[in-house]
């Protein structure tokens, strides 16, 4: 009777009694895309946030506000009160997406730069901009940089939000937008199948790092692009998170994980997520031979679609 009892105990403590979590992160607003015209990212826009919404996720989008200067600039800075409309933050990625090296007082220009209209749209809402994201998550190639930059961002209020899941998003997301913009319904689909299910295989692949890595499941901040992919792909993601048993929270919720205070002090030029910064810092292995990848024929496209458009705004290329 005792056995069964402490049988039983066991069995209650074992069980999962809480959901995991996740912070859920767009960067690149008002919108990474194919298309350079604002009625693409009307749309885009409109349907991201309305899938939000609908699944009762909060998000939090970084902006580059170089993408607003155009003919149609008060459009576009419409697109980014809309995100503060539908109960979403906004945050600063820089003006301009730069590569962070050795130079901190370029990277400081950069921030300074690209929150005019943020720091505008918050005040209204008697709030100010809080947190940052490094493009391509280079947070300084000497350490010097790094913390000359840091101090900075602390003094002026912001707070860095790091990456601890992805899903190379932005690899899909250009040619995703060619199929729609050619009307090739077809392709358009295979290549969300091919997203969605890239991501349900990557998912679970970072918990178990993080897990092996921390010895339990952190709360983890995911990194995605403000794009027509992922504003169509929201009931898909959505599944993801529920089979992995992960809540859609608040940036700073997730941040509260005590994962996020502990030293990491990465240099270089190579942008990394944080569940590797964390692996170098406690000397674990990161389980590397196990990373899912994408679809070799969807990278094709994205690299003759990046060649037309310039160098990717994008992030966290996993490390090989
Ligand atoms: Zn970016």
């Amino acid at each position: 009777m005792r056995a069964l009892a402490l049988a039983l105990l066991l069995a209650t403590v074992a069980s999962p009694a809480l959901a995991g979590e996740v912070a859920l992160t767009f960067d690149d607003l008002p919108t990474m895309a194919l298309s350079p015209t604002t009625d693409y990212a009307v749309v885009t826009t409109k349907d991201l946030l309305a899938g939000l919404k609908r699944h009762r996720f909060p998000a939090i989008g970084f902006v580059n506000e170089v993408k607003l200067e155009a003919r149609d600039k008060p459009e576009r800075i419409a697109l980014l009160k809309a995100w503060l409309d539908a109960g979403m933050d906004l945050g600063n990625h820089t003006y301009d997406h730069p590569h962070f090296t050795t130079d901190a007082a370029a990277e400081i220009a950069e921030v300074e730069k690209g929150e005019v209209v943020t720091r505008a749209l918050l005040a209204a809402r008697h709030r100010s901009p809080h947190w940052f994201r490094h493009p391509y998550l280079e947070t300084g190639a000497t350490d010097e940089a790094r913390k000359t930059f840091e101090a900075w961002l602390g003094a002026h209020g912001y707070r860095v939000a790091p990456v601890s899941m992805e899903n190379s998003d932005w690899m899909f997301a250009m040619p995703y937008d060619e199929a729609v913009l050619k009307g090739d319904a077809a392709e358009a689909a295979r290549i969300q199948k091919a997203y969605l299910d890239f991501t349900a295989q990557i998912v679970p692949w970072y918990i178990a790092a993080a897990k092996g890595v921390l010895g339990r499941e952190p709360k983890f901040v995911f990194l995605m692009h403000a794009t027509r992919l992922n504003a169509e792909s929201i009931d898909g993601l959505a599944a993801i998170l529920k089979a992995n048993d992960l809540k859609a929270v608040t940036l700073a919720r997730a941040m509260t994980d005590p994962a996020y205070v502990m030293a990491e002090d990465a240099v270089g030029t190579n942008g990394n997520q944080w569940v590797s910064r964390w692996a170098e810092t406690l000397k674990k292995p990161m389980p590397w031979a196990s990373l899912p990848k994408p679809p070799a024929d969807i990278a094709a496209i994205d690299n003759r679609l990046e060649g037309a458009v310039g160098p990717p705004a994008a992030p966290a290329k996993p490390k090989p």
